[in-house]
């Protein structure tokens, strides 16, 4: 049976229906029919060919929700019938000193789930039942289909590095990442504040868990905010001041980035090495990351706020994005 989706042929250009028949079912593959697929801004940057490295056709959408139809004969974690979702991983060598040690998300022969291998902007997917997880009860597919790339992505940052309930944490860009990084800040019990460009997020910010609201594009408010800030998880990609950033950090302050910016970051050296402060990076998350990402989203009542649009309507979604004005996460249905 064809698989039915929606590839871009070529850089920037629409996307047009497209089908393919699926590689054979391999021992450790699992077949899922996808019921929905969130649409991260990952995908325009593959669609764009922002980072040099797409193929086409390319079938884009790595945030997947669906039913199990079939399992690979060493399959054991998983059955016909089951909900699962795919996030932006779709396999790694399972041998490296990363992969044995939970850090599959490192693995430098990873495979990606739409870069390289067809996505979830289809009626189905062959993949690699490894990296695929159970769903909890309590999420919603429409809400949850985000979490597995958006939600792994900012949930991630918190565990890795550390951060604590007193601390006061910042998240910059409230889109698909963003708002999700201030529901779990103020799960995690921290003083959250959202850091927009755009003043009309502010109420919506504060539903999700924002304390406060910071217009980045307000000279006088960044300058009260200096040096006030442990830990800022930045969801940007355009073009930003960096050295703005640094001076919203307080001593042994840290700036998280896991948007992709489109220019190399510049950093000015004295304010990040008189106050200490440190620039990381973050990736996706690892397998168990994922899985307990789920389970807490599940308990916490974390969830995106979608859109939803019909496969077939992935250019119209997929300009709404590019505008930002998705409110927050745009949810293909299948
Ligand atoms: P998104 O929904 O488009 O959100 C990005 C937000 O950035 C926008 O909502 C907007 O927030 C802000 N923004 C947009 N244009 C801007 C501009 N010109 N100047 C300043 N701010 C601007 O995108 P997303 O899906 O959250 O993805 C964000 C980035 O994360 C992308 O680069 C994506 O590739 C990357 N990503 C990385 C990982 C990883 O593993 N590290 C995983 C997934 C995605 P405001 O309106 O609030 O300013
Ligand atoms: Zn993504």
């Amino acid at each position: 049976m064809p698989i039915h989706a929606m590839a871009a042929h070529a850089a920037k250009k629409p996307l047009e229906k497209f089908q393919y028949e699926p590689a054979p079912l391999g021992p450790h593959d699992v077949e899922i029919e996808i019921t929905h697929c969130g649409i991260c801004h990952s995908d325009l940057h593959l669609i764009d060919n922002d980072w040099g490295m797409s193929t086409y056709p390319l079938v884009p959408g790595h945030e997947i929700v669906g039913i199990v139809k079939a399992v690979g004969s060493e399959v054991a974690h998983l059955r016909k019938g089951m909900r699962v979702g795919v996030g932006w991983q779709r396999n790694s060598c399972q041998q490296c000193e990363f992969c044995q040690t939970g850090q599959e998300n490192l693995c430098a022969k990873m495979g990606a789930t739409c870069l390289g291998n067809y996505g979830g902007f289809a009626t189905a997917i062959r993949t690699d039942s490894r990296f695929a997880f159970p769903i909890p009860d309590a999420l919603a597919s429409e809400n949850a289909a985000p979490l597995l790339c958006g939600g792994a992505t900012t949930y991630s940052p918190f565990r890795l590095y550390e951060v604590r309930p007193s601390m006061k944490v910042g998240v910059i860009g409230i889109g698909g990442l963003g708002h999700l990084g201030l529901q779990w800040a103020r799960a995690w019990g921290c003083e959250v504040t959202a850091l927009s460009t755009t003043p009309e997020k502010e109420q919506e910010a504060k539903r999700f868990g924002a304390h406060h609201f910071l217009n980045t594009r307000d000279a006088g408010m960044m300058k009260k905010a200096a040096g006030t800030f442990d830990f800022l998880l930045n969801t940007v990609f355009a073009p930003q001041d960096w050295g703005a950033w640094l001076d919203l950090l307080r001593p042994n302050g840290k700036l998280c980035v896991v948007g992709v910016p489109s220019e190399p970051i510049t950093i000015p050296g004295f304010p990040l090495l008189l106050g200490q402060k440190s620039v990381v990076g973050s990736v996706i998350g690892s397998r168990h990351m994922i899985a307990e990402m789920l389970a807490f989203a599940a308990r916490h009542g974390v969830k995106a706020q979608t859109e939803t649009f019909p496969l077939d309507k992935a250019n119209d979604a997929l300009a709404r994005l590019k505008a930002n004005r998705a409110r927050y996460r745009l949810v293909l249905t299948v």
